[in-house]
């Protein structure tokens, strides 16, 4: 019977640790601070900054919303940006994109202090993690992995180290946000870490590599990317993926809510119930990568925030 990882519960008791760490903190008259960066109003970059403030209420952390309008020149979000760089109230600075087409992603990113990138997107920082070298891991990444160390150590009563080395790991996704980062964090943990991608896919060679994973991580944002196939009797599955789903009935026809619109729901890129029993442990969506993702984040502006006081 497989594991069904309680990400909730891990996400919790993430959050107990960041609190103890923060009033630990304040106790010396320091406390950490997380400041977004969101230019205009994306619906999604929106949502996150609201999530963002959420948890940095609970955790007691400082929290600035810089929200410029659609309309600002790139001149002016960089010097938001070297503001936020001077501001010791702020420890991380997180950009939430996408941002309007006249703003370059890179010109905001690479004027972020690389003390200060909290999600690992400054190139100083993405070349420490490929390096191997210690860094902010990017959050979605490092929650993939904190999950997997976690249950290495509570489920299988092993070190993460002995977990991780020489495993089969395959990422499905290579994106510069999720999959290439997590396969860093594989890499340097010395396992036999396998990237899949698009191209992978479209020269039919997905289930030969996904079948052979010890651990498989999927990140590719496509529901029903992975079925029973492509998972290896015993595996570790590890479903990254958000995506919006219509809800069928029997015959495949779209349920209707009460507006007469069709109900959705949120689903992952694995075939969950299909593929459940053939793995020992797989992660649900929701509930899953995403409840730990936040956290992940807090725990490297905590990092920050210690960095540029000098305790660490
Ligand atoms: P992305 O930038 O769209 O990247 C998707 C990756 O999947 C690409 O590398 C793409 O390959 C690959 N891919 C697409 N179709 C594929 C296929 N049929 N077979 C194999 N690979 C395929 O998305 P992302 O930002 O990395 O996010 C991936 C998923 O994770 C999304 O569903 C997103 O919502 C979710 N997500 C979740 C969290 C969380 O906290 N749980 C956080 C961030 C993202 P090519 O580049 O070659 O096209």
């Amino acid at each position: 019977m497989a594991l069904v990882i309680d990400c909730v519960a891990i996400g919790d008791e993430i959050m107990k640790e960041i609190v103890q760490e923060t009033e630990a903190l304040k106790a010396k008259g320091i406390t950490p601070g997380i400041a977004t960066l969101l230019v205009g109003d994306d619906f999604g970059a929106r949502m996150y900054r609201g999530q963002v403030e959420k948890f940095c209420q609970e955790a007691g952390f400082n929290y600035i919303n810089e929200n410029p309008p659609a309309d600002v020149t790139e001149e002016e979000v960089i010097n938001i940006v070297k503001k936020l760089n001077e501001d010791p109230a702020v420890s991380g600075i997180l950009p939430l994109r996408p941002f309007p087409s006249h703003i370059s992603d890179s010109a905001v990113i690479n004027s972020i202090d690389v003390n200060k990138d909290i999600d690992c997107f400054h190139p100083f920082n993405m070349g420490k993690l490929a390096l191997g070298e210690p860094t902010f891991p990017p959050a979605t990444p490092s929650a993939v992995i904190e999950i997997l160390e976690r249950y290495a150590r509570e489920v299988e009563k092993v070190d993460p180290k002995d977990f991780f080395e020489g495993a089969e790991i395959v990422v499905v996704g290579h994106s510069n946000i999720v999959g290439k980062p997590t396969a860093f964090l594989a890499l340097n943990r010395n396992a036999t870490t396998t990237v899949t991608h698009v191209f992978t896919s479209m020269k039919g060679n997905l289930v030969k590599h996904t079948a052979g994973a010890d651990i498989l991580i999927v990140a590719a944002g496509k529901p029903d990317l992975i079925g029973p196939d492509h998972v290896k009797e015993g595996a570790i599955v590890v479903d990254v993926g958000i995506n919006r789903v219509k809800v069928l009935d029997a015959d495949g026809n779209p349920v209707l809510n009460e507006k007469g619109k069709p109900k959705t729901k949120t689903v992952g890129d694995v075939s969950f119930d299909a593929v459940k029993d053939k793995t020992k442990a797989i992660t649900p969506v929701p509930g899953g990568v995403g409840s730990v993702t936040n956290r992940m984040l807090m725990k490297n502006a905590l990092k920050a925030c210690k960095i540029q006081h000098g305790l660490l």
